[in-house]
């Protein structure tokens, strides 16, 4: 096959976009961009590939009809955006800020400057921090219902939470699960009263107040949960096969305050201007992924809104675009 290799900057040019984030959004934004003409480097990360290497097998990205592991995923993902001419920089961006029309993005000793950037550094799941927790992760542990849900086809599960998203994962295990209770460490949800209702209605549903998970237990996969009642103190263990813990998530939008519009959670806002659907606060400045989606999170999902801001790029790099 002969492949298509997008430009390289010439010395003392800058490159047409750098995208800052290696995650399905980023990975996949490339693609569009190479293959658009453009030339484009992305910094991946002291962490390339995003959370999908912090997972085991990948059953709903559309493809792969036998499902795929998340780490072999992200390598096809970054041979493709490799294969178009990315050039790919193993560092993480410290730094981001605008001279005239120019970005200049820093990463350990150097700086780069591109005519545009998309910023796709993703979000990192909250965890609980507790013993058993990394090692069973993927062997039982979860933080996505709608990912690993029907891996838990008549099991006992448990919904690790008190708001929106874990009342969304504990409805959405009633669909496979046998029984799903929600463990929550106060003695009320912070959840939407909808929300609250559609659970409270639920007969799948127990929810298991004032306490804490304080330890997951297994070999090779969960098998039962330490519990700890915050009002009378006792401990006790519950058999579970599968626990989902959503308790938040954290957008690594760090190295943007200042430069863009965040929301109250760090979420980089995102705005529909001059035609463009995935444009930031400030000009030439694109957003994809986690990093602004607080609420589909998937990675096909991702995957999309990285070539919706590719696509958003190339039409920016073509027009010396209006005012925004
Ligand atoms: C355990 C787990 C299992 C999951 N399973 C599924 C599943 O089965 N199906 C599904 O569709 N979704 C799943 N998801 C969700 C999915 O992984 C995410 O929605 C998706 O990865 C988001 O892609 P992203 O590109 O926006 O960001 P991320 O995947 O978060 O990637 C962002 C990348 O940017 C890097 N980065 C951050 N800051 C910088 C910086 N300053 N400089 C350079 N790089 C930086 C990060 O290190 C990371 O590599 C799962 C998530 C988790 C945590």
């Amino acid at each position: 096959m002969n492949d298509f290799f997008a430009p390289k900057p010439k010395e003392n040019e800058a490159w047409d976009a750098a995208i800052i984030g290696s995650g399905p959004a980023g990975l996949t934004a490339a693609i569009y961009l190479t293959r658009g003409a453009a030339s484009t480097v992305l910094f991946a990360g002291d962490q390339w590939g995003g959370q999908l290497m912090l997972t085991t097998q990948v059953d709903n990205y559309p493809g792969f009809p036998e499902g795929i592991l998340g780490p072999d995923l992200m390598d096809k993902m970054r041979s493709q955006a490799a294969r178009f001419g990315t050039e790919i920089i193993e560092q993480n961006a410290t730094s981001l800020e605008k001279k005239d029309k120019i970005f200049i993005i820093k990463a350990g000793e150097k700086s780069f400057s591109s005519k545009s950037v998309i910023v796709t550094t993703g979000a990192k799941t909250r965890w609980l921090g507790i013993p058993g927790e990394d090692r069973l992760r993927g062997k039982g542990v979860s933080s996505c219902a709608p990912c690993d849900a029907p891996f838990f086809k008549d099991k006992k599960v448990a919904v690790i939470g008190g708001g929106d998203s874990a009342m969304e994962e504990a409805l959405v295990l009633t669909k496979y699960a046998s029984k799903v209770f929600i463990i929550h460490r106060r003695n009320e949800f912070r959840a939407s009263q909808a929300m609250q209702e559609k659970v409270f209605s639920n007969k799948k549903i127990n929810v298991i107040w004032n306490s804490e998970v304080i330890e997951f237990l297994g070999e090779d996969k969960l098998r039962e949960a330490k519990i700890k009642n915050n009002e009378t103190k006792k401990i006790e263990q519950m058999g579970i096969e599968g626990a989902f813990v959503a308790i938040g998530h954290d957008p690594a939008s760090e190295i943007f305050k200042g430069i863009l519009e965040l929301d109250e959670k760090g979420y980089v806002k995102k705005f529909e201007k001059d035609g463009f659907k995935t444009a930031t606060s400030q000009k030439g400045i694109f957003v994809a992924g986690d990093v602004h989606d607080y609420h589909y999170r998937q990675a096909v999902t991702a995957a999309g809104f990285g070539c919706m801001a590719a696509m958003d790029t190339l039409n920016y790099l073509d027009k010396d675009t209006p005012s925004w």
